[in-house]
């Protein structure tokens, strides 16, 4: 039984990790440097969590490499490896409260979401990589007789992983995942807003008998921990989920060190396309306000641009307005909550000012727009949307990253189609339709890493998510996430 009762009794009674992992032992910044992690909901100092600096990764670096070279992960028989991470998925479940709790209290999303979608959502993942592993087979290459040519994959080596807030343990399983399960030795370092399920994880791989070594976690800024990941000689490969403007200074970094591989899952700005074909519109806007304020619209595919054909524009407006009623912000350990807090204040102050300023340029505002303060936290927002003038607008250029929707008119299936395309990013779309053709023929000119048709924001382990254009290249999920964790190697041999 999860009441808020019980929540805040858990939450005053929760131990909060101020360490990072390293070879398997917890680990404290060489020079004592610490950062808060705070309560969005509170504004509460949770605890304060070591800061690596560059020596401390160094230190994660040999670890992780020293382990790696040893083989005593990347040697093992794939069983062993599937057995160990099996039980790290079913471990993942069985702390899924305290899990979830940590979720919730370091940046702000409601508590039964974690505890319903993210936690199960991790272990799954974990568990599917588990068992993909020893399924994936080599190739024999069609060469010339007299020969025989296999190419097969390999572990890469050590693997930097470097994840945002917005779904902490979700995109570390995503990343871990895979890249343990092809035998390399992982480095994961968690935003400094959310570092704690990170940690847990790193506790929960060495309880279900991954040796010290391979699942290292490193907490700090990304200035100081996240750029010394980023230069290090000695990393294979980065993985990278977040900004694009932190997604640039990777690569960068990149070309400044050791030329290691660098994989980007960044920003968005994803339009939702509403053609009056749509015979469920009621549905169309119950899915379009989910796109906007699920995770208090703290998702990089949030469905914030929406594109409404003219003839359907007022009946559905009026039924998203209806639709978010039901998004009002609460308590994030509020059982009922669908919408918690704002991760951050000045995240909040930034998402205000996106509102400011689309209002200053001309946009109408047609609901919410204000900041709201529940419990003596003032780190809510109300669903908004606002009806842009036209597209240099900045919040329909610009990732806003909170519960703020832009809506435009068209009037024409190829207006709707190069309004959607003509953007920085390019990671998702949505298309509602009940017009077979026009499904696929839209689907097919939209330029986005998955287009939803007739839902949003269509994402499972089995396909592969991640963008085009500024929201970067990666790929997560699916077996293709495995191009990333692995290298292709050819085995000539001439036939005597
Ligand atoms: P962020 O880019 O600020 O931080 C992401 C990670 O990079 C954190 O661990 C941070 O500590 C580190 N970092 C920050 N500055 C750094 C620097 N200069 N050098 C090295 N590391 C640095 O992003 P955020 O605010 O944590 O997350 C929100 C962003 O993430 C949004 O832009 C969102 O679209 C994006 N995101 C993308 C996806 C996707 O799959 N495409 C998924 C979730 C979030």
């Amino acid at each position: 039984m999860h009441n808020r009762q019980s929540w805040e009794n858990r939450l005053n009674n929760q131990q909060f990790c101020s360490w990072s992992v390293i070879n398997g032992e917890r680990y404290f910044a060489k020079d004592g440097g610490k950062l808060p992690v705070i309560n969005p909901a509170t504004c509460s100092v949770l605890t304060e969590v070591t800061a690596c600096q560059k020596a401390d990764i160094d230190e994660a670096v040999h670890s992780a490499r020293r382990t790696f070279d040893s083989g005593i992960w990347s040697g093992q028989p794939l069983q062993v490896r599937k057995a160990a991470l099996l039980r790290l998925s079913q471990l993942i479940l069985e702390h899924k409260e305290e899990l979830a709790l940590l979720e919730s209290a370091s940046m702000g999303k409601p508590v039964m979401d974690a505890l319903n979608g993210d936690i199960p959502g991790a272990a799954h993942v974990i568990a599917w990589y588990a068992e993909s592993i020893d399924k994936i087979y080599g190739e024999v290459a069609p060469t010339p007789p007299g020969s025989l040519a296999t190419i097969t994959r390999e572990p890469i080596g050590v693997v930097a992983a470097i994840v945002p807030w917005n779904f902490p343990l979700d995109i570390a399983a995503w990343k871990v995942g895979p890249a343990l399960a092809a035998g390399n030795s992982v480095i994961l370092k968690p935003s400094e807003n959310a570092p704690f399920t990170a940690i847990r994880l790193a506790e929960l791989a060495l309880e279900a008998g991954l040796p010290p070594g391979v699942l290292n976690v490193v907490t700090g800024s990304g200035i100081e921990a996240g750029a010394a990941l980023g230069k290090h000689q000695d990393i294979d490969v980065v993985t990278f989920t977040g900004s694009t403007t932190v997604g640039k200074a990777f690569m960068a970094y990149s070309g400044e060190s050791n030329l290691k591989q660098v994989w980007l899952e960044c920003g968005g700005k994803s339009a939702n396309i509403i053609f009056a074909n749509c015979r469920n519109l009621d549905e169309a806007a119950e899915k379009a306000a989910f796109g906007i304020c699920f995770n208090q619209g703290e998702v990089c595919s949030a469905n914030s641009r929406l594109l409404v054909e003219r003839s359907i524009y007022p009946a559905f407006i009026e039924a998203l307005l209806s639709k978010l009623h039901a998004w009002q912000p609460m308590h994030p350990l509020e059982p009922q909550a669908r919408m918690g807090a704002m991760v951050t204040s000045a995240h909040k102050e930034k998402v205000l000012g996106f509102i400011a300023t689309a209002l200053e340029q001309g946009g109408e505002l047609l609901t919410g727009g204000t900041a709201c303060e529940i419990e003596a936290s003032g780190n809510y927002i109300s669903p908004t949307v606002i009806k842009i003038r036209d597209e240099n607008a900045a919040l329909w250029r610009e990732e806003v990253f909170g519960p703020v929707l832009a809506v435009k008119v068209f009037d024409e299936e190829p207006e709707a189609i190069q309004s959607a395309n003509k953007h920085i990013y390019a990671l998702a779309a949505s298309v509602w339709t009940d017009d077979l053709n026009q499904a696929h023929r839209v689907a097919r000119k939209l330029n986005a890493g998955t287009v939803s048709v007739n839902t949003v924001d269509a994402l499972d382990v089995t396909v592969p998510f991640g963008g085009n254009r500024q929201s970067g290249f990666g790929r997560d999920l699916s077996l293709h996430a495995f191009d990333k964790f692995t290298k292709l190697k050819t085995t000539w041999l001439a036939l005597r």
